[in-house]
């Protein structure tokens, strides 16, 4: 999920879901509010969805205890 910030007008987009909308979102933005122009401050911001870890760091974590102890159960018979 991503946002458009602007830092003049200090507003925050709804979510969206992809980077292209994103980018639509800065350039309807930038046209209704600001003529066109690049507005000062303004972010493209990335939103981390809860329930859906963005980093891959959790999932490498999860598949090394389990195999570790999978490894331990082979081990024991
Ligand atoms: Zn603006």
């Amino acid at each position: 999920m991503y946002r458009y910030r602007c830092g003049l007008c200090e507003t925050t987009s709804l979510p969206v879901r992809t980077w292209s909308e994103v980018l639509t979102e800065r350039d309807q933005h930038r046209q209704r509010m600001h003529a066109g122009h690049i507005p000062d401050g303004e972010q493209l911001l990335r939103q981390h969805q809860p329930g859906r870890p963005t980093d891959t760091r959790a999932t490498v974590w999860i598949i090394l205890i389990a195999g570790t102890l999978l490894i331990l159960l082979i081990l024991r018979h």
